[in-house]
């Protein structure tokens, strides 16, 4: 092996998960799943497929913080003497100010815990194996990358709630998520399709979180998350828009309190909640015969394609729509429902080029171009890690 490594961590609540890249290619990846309960388990693969398990210790880690000090050890056995140059981390939330990836200081992580009201979810989760990577070794260089950071570009009037003013000063508006993917899919549009890259564009990421935006020439300018990860499409167990009418009614008749509210609309909501507690999943979803199963993607499928119209309202138009993440990669099923609600707006689909995943899933002489693009977080994880550090 040869060039820097760069290490990526993507933490979540119950996850942490990690890879290692050399220069672009992954030569590492892996995660610990089922922090906080019992067992948890740690897998790592090689780039060459030879499948890992690293050993956790005992009692194991019960925070993504003490996942990455638990790994360490294997970690350093399996890099043998070298160094790792830079570590990138997914951060859900860089507030009003971060529009670029930042490297980190303990200054900055003062800042973002100040955010941690914001996104209380997932920041605090995000934060912690950074903290843990400055007290094991403070001289490795450490990058934010920021979820909210590309929709930094919305205008103001699509980031304002009609609220007190205040408020919107306050930070309360709409920050939007899942920026990592759609600046992935911003930068190889040029390359895979440069009939629309220049143009008015909606990228929709499906995936277990669900959003769509509306790029033109590759710069946000509205989505469908707002101040949370909670907003717009429905999601595999989050409930996506909702009248805030019926959060108030939750708590003032239904007797609920907000952390009940917040389990409800975190995580009983979406597929799995419409679906009558079948899954929260696609393929299952998919594959089932029950008929909550079918009507709950029948929702999604709707909701999914009046957000791609309300956006192309915002981008006064429509070029291109891009499908990616597992939903949007993987379920074409999925993909040609939205495309026919699309139609009106010049979205022809090819039924079998959709069948067949794309890339193009459009028809030759369809106005709107659809396109599959996967996703690569990392990637943008990657590169901006190095540009920062200097690699
Ligand atoms: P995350 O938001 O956790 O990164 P992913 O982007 O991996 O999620 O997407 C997960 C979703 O993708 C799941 O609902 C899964 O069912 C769906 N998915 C993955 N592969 C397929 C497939 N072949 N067919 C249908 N859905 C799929």
């Amino acid at each position: 092996m040869s060039g820097p490594l760069v290490g990526v961590v993507n933490a979540g609540s119950s996850s942490l998960k990690f890879a290692l890249y050399e220069a672009e290619r992954r030569v590492l990846s892996g995660a610990v799943d089922g922090i906080g309960t019992r067992r948890p388990r740690a897998r790592a693969a090689e780039a060459g497929g030879a499948e890992l398990a690293p050993p956790l210790p005992d009692p194991p880690p019960a925070t993504p913080g003490e996942a990455v000090t638990a790994l360490l050890p294997w970690l350093r056995d399996w890099l043998g003497g070298r160094r790792i140059a830079a570590i990138g981390h997914r951060v859900v939330h860089g507030g009003v100010r971060h529009t670029r990836p930042t490297l980190v200081t303990p200054g900055l992580l003062d800042e973002l815990e100040a955010l941690v009201p914001l996104a209380p979810l997932h920041e605090p989760h995000n934060l912690a194996p950074i903290r843990a990577v400055l007290t094991l070794d403070p001289a490795i260089p450490q990058v934010a990358c920021f979820d909210t950071a590309f929709h930094r570009t919305m205008p103001e009037v699509e980031q304002a709630y009609a609220l007190p003013l205040a408020l919107h000063e306050a930070g309360i508006r709409r920050y939007g998520f899942h920026g990592l993917s759609y600046e992935h899919i911003a930068s190889v549009l040029p390359e895979r399709a440069p009939g629309i890259a220049g143009g008015r564009v909606v990228a929709a990421h499906l995936g277990n979180g669900a959003s769509a935006c509306a790029m033109r020439a590759g710069v946000s300018v509205a989505t469908t998350m707002g101040f949370t990860a909670l907003d717009g499409l429905p999601m595999g167990t989050r409930c996506g828009d909702l009248d805030p009418g019926v959060v108030l009614h939750l708590l003032r008749q239904a007797g609920m309190d907000a952390r009940a509210v917040e389990d409800l609309l975190y995580r009983r909501s979406g597929m799995l909640g419409l679906s009558g507690g079948v899954s929260s999943d696609f393929r299952d979803l998919l594959a089932s015969e029950d008929p909550r199963a079918a009507f709950a993607v029948e929702v999604f499928c709707h909701r999914a394609a009046r957000h791609v119209a309300s956006l192309a309202g915002a981008l006064g138009g429509l070029d291109g729509l891009v499908f990616t993440a597992g939903v949007g990669e993987n379920a074409a099923p999925v993909r040609a429902a939205i495309c026919r609600a699309c139609a009106w707006l010049g979205v022809e689909l090819d039924e079998a080029a959709n069948a067949a995943h794309g890339p193009r899933i459009s028809a030759p002489g369809s106005r709107v171009e659809a396109r599959v693009v996967p996703t690569d977080e990392n990637r943008v994880i990657v590169r901006h890690t190095l540009a920062l550090v200097g690699g």
